[in-house]
C-alpha cells in the first residue's frame, strides 16, 4: 500500500533526544525549547514564540489571551479542522462560519465583511494547504472594525504572503508540528505572539497561571499563581526532536516542492481535459508544499477516483466535513448556505504526499489516475 503520509526523519532526532535526557532537564522550557523558539524569532521575525504540545493548544491559548467569552462572536471558515472551532467553542463564544473562496478553500473576505458585527471579537484565518489567505484585506477589516486576527497557520510553516512569513501578520498565530505536517515532533505546536501586549500574559497562561518564567529570569523573587492557565508546554524530548527537524527546514521544503511540482506537471493533461482542477496559488502567496490535492467535478466522481486508487493500493483521502453542518453544530447554525465550503468538502481528494515520496511512486499515482479516466 502506498500510504498517504509517512513521517520524515532527519536522522538526528535520537541524538538530540539523548542529549536532552543527559542534560537531566526533561520537563519543558529548557535548552531545546529555547533553541526552537529562537529559531523562529530569528528566521521569521516573529515577536515572541512559545512551544506548545499541539496547535490545538496554541489555539486554546489564543482564545484565552483574547478573553473570549459567551458575548463574543468569532468568524472562522467552515472548511477547516475541528480545533480551529473548538478552541473558541470551549470559551462559550458564538461561532460564525464563513464560506471559502471559489478558487481556494481559504476564507472569502467578502463574506467575512458581511458577517462582521459589533460583537466580532476575532477572525481566524486558516491558511489551507499552506497557501496564504488574503491578509491585507483581512487586516484592513480588522483595523476598521477593531477585531483581532488569529492565524491558524498549522499547515503554513515557511510560507509567505507578499514576502511576509505566514504567522507574522495576525495579532496571534498558531503552528502545528503534528506528524502529518511539514516539520514534525509527533505531537507539537507553537503560539506566535505578534502583538506585544499579549506577551507577558501568554507566558503566564503557558506556565499554569504562574509567573514562573519571570521568576527564572530573575525578574521576581518568588513565583506565584497570578492568572488562569494550564499545562501547555511540551517536554524537552519533544523540543529536541523538533530541533533536529528545524535544522533541515530548507532541505525538507526543497524535497516537498519537488514532489508537489512533479504531481502538478504530471496531472496537467487531465486538467486540460477538464476532468478536475488543481490547487490555485494566488500571486500574493508562496507554496510551501504542505499537501497535494485535486478538486473533482462531483462528490461521486471524487469517491470513484478514491476507490479506484484504493484498488491499486494507493491511499488517497478527503477532508474536512464542513463544521457548520456537523452533528455538534448544525442545530446551532443560522442556516445560511456555504456553497464553496461544501463543494471543497465534497470534491477535494488528497493524494499521497510526504517528503520522501519518490518520483516512481508519484508516477504510479498519476498513471493510476490516467487509467481511471481511460476506462
Ligand atoms: C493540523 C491542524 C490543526 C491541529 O494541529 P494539532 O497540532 O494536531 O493540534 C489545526 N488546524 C489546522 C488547519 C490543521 O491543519
Amino acid at each position: 500500500m502506498l500510504g498517504f503520509n509517512k513521517p520524515y526523519l532527519t536522522g538526528r532526532e535520537l541524538d538530540y533526544i539523548r542529549d536532552a535526557v543527559e542534560r537531566e532537564k526533561l520537563s519543558g522550557n529548557g535548552f531545546y525549547t529555547q533553541q526552537c523558539q529562537q529559531f523562529f524569532t530569528s528566521r521569521y521575525g516573529f515577536k515572541k514564540t512559545l512551544l506548545t504540545q499541539s496547535c490545538t493548544d496554541a489555539l486554546e491559548m489564543a482564545a484565552l489571551l483574547l478573553d473570549v467569552g459567551p458575548e463574543d462572536e468569532i468568524i472562522l471558515p467552515s472548511f477547516t479542522f475541528v480545533s480551529t472551532a473548538n478552541a473558541f467553542a470551549l470559551r462559550g463564544a458564538k461561532l460564525i462560519f464563513a464560506d471559502s473562496e471559489k478558487e481556494t478553500p481559504n476564507l472569502d473576505m467578502n463574506h467575512v465583511r458581511q458577517l462582521i458585527t459589533d460583537k466580532t471579537k476575532a477572525v481566524v484565518a486558516v491558511h489551507y494547504a499552506g497557501v496564504a489567505c488574503d491578509m491585507d484585506a483581512l487586516m484592513d477589516l480588522a483595523d476598521k472594525y477593531r477585531f483581532f486576527v488569529v492565524e491558524d497557520a498549522a499547515q503554513a510553516i515557511d510560507s509567505y504572503y507578499k514576502g511576509k512569513p505566514l504567522g507574522s501578520i495576525g495579532h496571534l498565530a498558531c503552528f502545528s508540528f503534528h506528524e502529518t505536517k511539514n516539520i514534525i515532533s509527533g505531537e507539537g505546536g507553537m503560539l506566535i505572539i505578534n502583538d506585544e501586549k499579549f506577551s507577558q500574559r501568554a507566558e503566564v497562561l503557558w506556565e499554569k497561571g504562574t509567573n514562573r518564567s519571570a521568576f527564572f529570569r530573575g525578574e521576581v523573587d518568588k513565583y506565584n499563581w497570578i492568572d488562569i492557565g494550564s499545562s501547555f508546554l511540551p517536554s524537552e524530548m519533544t523540543a529536541a526532536f523538533l530541533w533536529a527537524q528545524l535544522q533541515e527546514v530548507d532541505a525538507i521544503q526543497k524535497k516537498r516542492l519537488t514532489v508537489w511540482n512533479h504531481y502538478f506537471e504530471g496531472l496537467q493533461f487531465q486538467v486540460k481535459e477538464g476532468h478536475f482542477s488543481l490547487p490555485i496559488i494566488p500571486d500574493y502567496s508562496t507554496n510551501n508544499a504542505h499537501m497535494f490535492y485535486l478538486v473533482s467535478r462531483s462528490e461521486s466522481e471524487r469517491n470513484a477516483i478514491m476507490n479506484h486508487l484504493k484498488k491499486q493500493e494507493i491511499q488517497a483521502i478527503f477532508h474536512y466535513l464542513p463544521l457548520h453542518s456537523s452533528p455538534y453544530f448544525h442545530s446551532k447554525y443560522s442556516g445560511r448556505e456555504l456553497f464553496s465550503a461544501v463543494r471543497f468538502s465534497e470534491c477535494i481528494l488528497r493524494l499521497p504526499f510526504y517528503t520522501e515520496l519518490s518520483e516512481e511512486e508519484i508516477d504510479r499515482v498519476i498513471k493510476s489516475i490516467h487509467q481511471f479516466y481511460n476506462s
